[in-house]
């Protein structure tokens, strides 16, 4: 299926690696031009420069901090009104509640909360202009699912959710969409540091976890990021102007509820 976005530009946020860099690629696929924004320079530059070669689309590169608005200026910087924006960065480290601080939390709900509204709030009026935009939180799970170590990741993507849900009924009739996309377990180097922590925690091996955690979910092994990369070019689809507002979630099943 052809999803009618070639020739579109999209600002992808913590695309160096991971679920970002497979939103990205899934993108620049279907002919869609990039500017990919993470902190680290070199693995940044390595992901463009495979992207420009596998797929031959204009890639922009802003090494910069996504959660600072110096770094949400310079993501800006190359191509200020994109036509699709993928909201993401790092998720908050995985912890217990009795030792956050009142900063632990500041920092979940800039990083997961604040930087993708100020994100939406600097590129969506151009895409009411120009009647077409795409919008696309990439949150968690853990919004739907709760899970005990993950609750600054839960409680500031929350916030994000509740937010976007109402902003996306008031942008719908100009064909902006604004979905969320909530992976569970994907294979990625988030998705080690969360088992390395639960590892640890239960005095357990690392592949241990590992194994125990494919294992658990219905579909027996982790997410491929390529599978999210996908539906997030999916709902950046021209096609997919009827869908907004709502919280896909990308987790082998292992949601247990029937709805
Ligand atoms: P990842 O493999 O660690 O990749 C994160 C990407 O974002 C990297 O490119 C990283 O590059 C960049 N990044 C992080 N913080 C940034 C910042 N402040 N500014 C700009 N770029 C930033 O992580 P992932 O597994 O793809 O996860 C992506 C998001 O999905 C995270 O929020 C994570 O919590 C959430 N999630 C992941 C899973 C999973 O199973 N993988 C499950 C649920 C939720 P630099 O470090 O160089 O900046």
């Amino acid at each position: 299926m052809r999803l009618g976005i070639e020739g579109r530009h999209a600002l992808v946020c913590g695309s160096s690696k991971g679920l970002g860099r497979a939103c990205a690629e899934s993108l620049a696929a279907d002919g869609v031009s990039l500017t990919m924004v993470a902190r680290g320079r070199e693995t940044l530059e390595l992901a463009a420069e495979e992207i420009r070669h596998s797929y031959g689309v204009t890639v922009h590169t802003v090494a910069a901090d996504i959660v600072t608005p110096e770094g949400r200026k310079a993501a800006l910087a190359p191509h200020p009104a994109p036509d699709i924006l993928v909201t993401n960065a790092g998720g908050p480290p995985p912890g217990h509640f009795r030792d956050w601080s009142r900063n632990d939390w500041l920092s979940a709900l800039d990083a997961n909360m604040l930087a993708p509204i100020e994100l939406i709030r600097s590129t969506i009026d151009t895409m009411l202009e120009r009647r077409f935009g795409r919008i696309v939180n990439i949150t968690s799970a853990t919004v739907k699912a709760p899970v005990d170590i993950l609750g600054l990741s839960s409680g500031a993507r929350s916030g994000l959710t509740g937010f976007v849900a109402g902003l996306a009924r008031q942008v719908i009739a100009h064909n902006v969409t604004i979905n969320n996309l909530l992976p569970g377990p994907f294979e990625t180097a988030r998705l080690m540091d969360t088992a390395r922590q639960w590892a640890h925690d239960r005095s357990m091996d690392e592949e241990e976890v590992l194994a125990r955690r494919r294992a658990a979910n219905p579909a027996g092994r982790f997410g491929d990021p390529r599978e999210l990369g996908d539906t997030c070019a999916f709902l950046c689809s021209a096609q997919a102007g009827f869908i907004t507002g709502q919280n896909l979630l990308l987790d082998g099943g292992a949601y247990p509820g029937t709805f």
